[in-house]
């Protein structure tokens, strides 16, 4: 294990690497053994209630129309063509019915399911039944540009300080409420800073180095010039940092602010803006984290170069662990540019990536649970039995707050709830806003509702359980309900015969 561990060659600065290292699949994957967890000890795999994740507790709290209106949005999600072609099947019902109209349509259905709402009310209404349950909100303000989405710079700088209003927004309402005892919101970047940037410090990165320290000095107000870009770029990319700089100011102490990964083409940028602002706020504890998408075939050398960084510097880390929403795309782009594909070859190879890093984050947080934390962000039942199986091994507490669990509003809620009942920390991300601002949100969760395999059927299969249990209750209620008045028109019958 300690080669495994051994960081990559490394210098003073920061040098994320980009893209396409293939990483080498050496950690040794361990079967997921059935898994028993009682009270809040330690995990330990030779307990007796299994870790099965078929409770349909979950499904009860649901009306008839929510189970109806998930069964028909996975239903939908089933279908390649329909996906496949969703963006434009949404722009063509826009065009036809409307904004208003499509919005009538689309808030009831697929909003719904995936979307806590727009207003604080909805939101609140949304997180106080998730809190009944035992889970905890992470709240998600989906705002994000691609390339080619940017506008003129005032405007543009303008739209990003209305973005920055918005997470601030987030901040305040994660941190407002009882609804988590030690709340966590995500971020992406490219709400603040423009992805054509990134994509530029990205290219950049390949010759020039970039010292975290002078990051930071530029996030704390410093007038700092970074080299390769033009003026009116640096102007913006000073600007983005300060608004991070707000963000991160305003969450220390409060909430945990997880920065999300996006594609591979601007990623480096991001991780190194968010390594920056590691080392500055996360000194004590880990307030900022970053994302590894354990899709990409160096994810695992990225996670160790983080780790390695992490020491160098002296600040804590925290992980968020992915298999990645992008692949499409990613795929897409790299064949179209004729480059080596940086998605792992199969989704076997995705899931030996995704428990590998676990282990290396689980190894790390063993020897040193106040350094590193990790969310294990996934809907995969065996990841998730891995994960636990592990912290039994090591003899790590499931609620000592190193190692929690995260999974999607509206997917998977048989496996949060499961994991909430034997007492680890399980935080939903919870996306809230306009239909116009979560449709690319949406859309992705159409895209990976496909990918997501064996969880969303398993779910299905409760949903529809669910459904035909009560279904059974009504009929069978109902009969019951005949003879009882029946049995009163008889009674009555038989008085008025009597006298
Ligand atoms: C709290 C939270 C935060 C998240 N933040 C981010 C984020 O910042 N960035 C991000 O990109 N995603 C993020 N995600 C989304 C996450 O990447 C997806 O939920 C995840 O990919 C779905 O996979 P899964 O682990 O649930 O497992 P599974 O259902 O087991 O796996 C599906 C995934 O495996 C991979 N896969 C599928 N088929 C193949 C194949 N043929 N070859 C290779 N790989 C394959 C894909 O990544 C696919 O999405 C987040 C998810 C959660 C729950």
């Amino acid at each position: 294990m300690s080669t495994l561990l051994r960081p990559p060659a490394l210098h003073g600065f920061l040098s994320l690497r980009l893209l396409g290292t293939a990483t080498t699949r050496t950690l040794p994957v361990e079967q997921p053994a059935t898994v028993t967890c009682r009270g809040h000890d330690p995990c330990d795999p030779s307990e007796a209630v299994l870790l099965t994740f078929e409770d349909p507790q979950a499904f009860k709290v649901k009306s008839a129309w929510e189970l109806v209106r998930a069964l028909t949005v996975f239903r939908f999600c089933s279908y390649p063509v329909l996906v496949n072609n969703c963006g434009k099947l949404m722009s063509v019902a826009r065009g036809l019915l409307g904004r208003r109209g499509f919005s009538l349509f689309v808030r009831p259905t697929v909003y719904a399911q995936f979307v806590a709402g727009e207003t604080e009310g909805e939101i609140s209404t949304s997180m106080e039944k998730m809190s009944s349950l035992g889970l905890r909100p992470m709240l998600a303000v989906p705002i994000e540009e691609d390339l080619g989405e940017s506008t003129g710079f005032v405007d543009r700088e303008r739209r990003y300080d209305d973005n920055l209003a918005s997470m601030l927004e987030c901040v305040r309402i994660s941190h407002s409420s009882a609804w988590s005892p030690d709340p966590m919101m995500q971020l992406k970047v490219t709400a603040l800073v423009s992805p054509e940037l990134c994509v530029k410090l990205t290219s950049l990165m390949k010759k020039e180095q970039y010292d975290l320290d002078l990051l930071v000095r530029a996030m704390s107000g410093e007038p700092i010039s970074f080299p390769g870009l033009l003026e009116s770029e640096n102007t913006h990319f000073l600007l983005g940092l300060r608004r991070l700089d707000q963000i991160a100011q305003a969450s220390i102490d409060k909430v945990r602010v997880l920065v999300d990964a996006e594609y591979t083409y601007m990623n480096p940028a991001l991780s190194l803006i968010t390594m920056a602002m590691m080392k500055k706020f996360n000194q004590q504890s880990s307030w900022i984290w970053n994302t590894y998408q354990c899709y990409l075939k160096d994810s695992r050398s990225l996670l160790l170069e983080a780790i390695h960084l992490s020491e160098e510097h002296s600040f804590c880390l925290g992980v968020k662990l992915v298999r990645g929403a992008y692949m499409d795309k990613e795929r897409q782009l790299a064949n179209k540019e004729g480059r080596m594909d940086p998605i792992h070859q199969s989704w076997e190879d995705t899931n030996d990536s995704y428990n590998g890093s676990l282990d290396v984050m689980l190894n790390r947080i063993s020897q040193n649970p106040g350094r590193y934390q990790i969310i294990v962000a996934t809907h995969n039942e065996e990841s998730v039995r891995h994960a636990v199986t592990r912290l039994g091994a090591l003899g790590l507490q499931r609620d000592e707050g190193s190692v929690c669990f995260g999974q999607l509003l509206g997917m998977c809620d048989h496996v949060s709830l499961t994991l909430a009942q034997q007492g680890f920390s399980v935080y939903k991300s919870v996306p809230y806003g306009s239909v116009d601002d979560t449709l690319p949100y949406l859309l992705r969760r159409a895209q990976e509702n496909r990918t997501v395999l064996q969880g969303i059927r398993k779910e299905r299969d409760l949903l529809r359980h669910e459904l035909k249990r009560r279904i059974r209750e009504r009929v069978s209620g109902g009969r019951w309900r005949e003879r009882e008045r029946e049995g009163e028109r008889e009674r009555e019958e038989r008085r008025e015969r009597g006298g």
